[in-house]
C-alpha cells in the first residue's frame, strides 16, 4: 500500500523518512494505535472498526506522556479515510497511526513540542494459530509509576517484546504478564478473560492493563447477547489454571482461545463454547453485519 500519511500530507512512502538522530526512535518516545478495517464483500464496503475510540485513546496516550497529538480525532478519522481511499484498499487491513517526538536531539526529555504524526496501512500479515499454548512470564507488566500502562506507548513494547521472545524461545505461542504484586495483568498485546462457572472475569484497569477496545466490545457482547455476568476483578495465577475457558482479546489477535497455560490443559483443552459464541458475534460485528453495532463501523466508500 503505497501511500502514507506524514504531518498533514498523504505522500508516496518513498518520499518519507526518519533520521537516525530522531529522538522518538532513539528513546522510544512515542504513542500509537492499531486499528483494523474489514472488507465486507457482500456490501463491497470497507468498515473501520471503532476508529473514534482508537483516536480518542491515542489522544489520551499523548496527554499522559507529554506527546500531545497535534490533530483532533475527527481530523485523524478524515485523514485515515482519505488514506484508505487513495490506496484503494478493498481487503482486510491494519492501520498504524503513530505520534512520536520529531526532534533530532539528544536527551530523553519530552518538553520538545514537535510531535510528528504518521499513519500507514498494511495487509494483515500476522496470522496467529487458532488456539494458543501460553506461559506466565517471568517479566512483570510495567507498573503505573514506571510507564503509564493505559497509554499505548512505543517504549513500553520493550516489556512486551521481552515477554514474547522468552515465550517463543521456550516453545510457547504467547506470554501472560502478572503485575509485580502477582495479579494476572494481560498479554504483551492482548487483554485476557477467563470463564468460570458461566461467569466472565477480566482483570481491572488497575492491574496495569491497556483499556482494550476489543475487551470493551467483548463485555458488551457478553452482557447484551449472551446475558452473562461479567466482572472486572483481580485474578490470581491459580485462577487461570482452574478456569473453564481462557481467551485473549485485541485488535490484532481478535478473540483467541488459550487452551494450555504453563503445560496445564485449560478446560477440555479445546476452544470453549462461550469463547466460540463470543468470537462468532465479534466477527459479525466488526464486518458490519450486525445492525446494532453499525455506529462502530465507519464506512470508507
Ligand atoms: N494490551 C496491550 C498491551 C495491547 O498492545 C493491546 C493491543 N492494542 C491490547 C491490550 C488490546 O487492545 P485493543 O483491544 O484496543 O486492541
Amino acid at each position: 500500500m503505497r501511500y502514507v500519511f506524514d504531518q498533514g500530507e498523504i505522500l508516496d512512502e518513498s518520499k518519507v523518512s526518519v533520521s537516525i538522530r530522531n529522538k522518538g526512535l532513539n528513546y522510544g518516545l512515542g504513542c500509537f494505535e492499531g486499528i483494523r478495517a474489514y472488507w465486507n464483500e457482500y456490501q463491497k464496503q470497507l468498515f473501520i472498526f471503532r476508529i473514534w475510540d482508537h483516536y480518542k485513546r491515542l489522544n489520551e496516550s499523548g496527554n499522559s506522556l507529554h506527546i500531545q497529538v497535534p490533530y483532533t480525532p475527527i481530523q485523524l478519522i478524515k485523514w485515515t479515510i482519505q488514506l484508505l481511499r487513495q490506496n484503494n484498499v478493498r481487503e482486510d487491513v491494519y492501520i498504524r497511526p503513530m505520534c512520536f517526538k520529531g526532534a533530532n536531539t539528544l536527551r530523553p526529555d519530552l518538553t520538545d513540542p514537535f510531535n510528528r504524526v504518521t499513519i500507514y496501512c498494511t495487509a494483515f500479515e500476522y496470522k496467529p494459530k487458532p488456539a494458543l499454548k501460553v506461559c506466565v512470564s517471568s517479566w512483570s507488566r510495567t507498573g503505573n509509576n514506571m510507564i503509564p500502562p493505559q497509554a499505548k506507548s512505543t517504549g513500553n513494547y520493550l516489556n512486551s517484546g521481552l515477554a514474547t521472545t522468552d515465550a517463543l524461545l521456550n516453545g510457547f505461542d504467547e506470554a501472560i504478564f502478572l503485575t509485580d504484586e502477582g495479579n494476572v495483568s494481560e498479554g504483551p498485546g492482548e487483554n485476557i478473560f477467563i470463564v468460570k462457572n458461566n461467569r466472565l472475569i477480566t482483570p481491572p484497569i488497575s492491574d496495569n492493563i491497556l483499556a482494550g477496545i476489543t475487551r470493551d466490545t467483548v463485555i458488551q457482547i457478553a452482557k447484551n447477547h449472551l446475558f452473562l455476568s461479567v466482572s472486572e476483578h483481580s485474578l490470581s495465577r491459580t485462577e487461570l489454571y482452574s478456569a473453564d475457558e481462557v481467551f485473549f482479546t485485541g485488535t490484532a489477535i481478535e478473540i483467541k482461545p488459550i487452551i494450555n497455560i504453563d503445560h496445564r490443559k485449560i478446560g477440555k483443552g479445546i476452544e470453549g463454547d462461550l469463547t466460540k459464541k463470543i468470537r462468532f458475534h465479534y466477527e459479525n460485528i466488526v464486518r458490519g453485519n450486525n445492525p446494532h453495532y453499525l455506529s462502530y463501523c465507519t464506512p470508507v466508500y
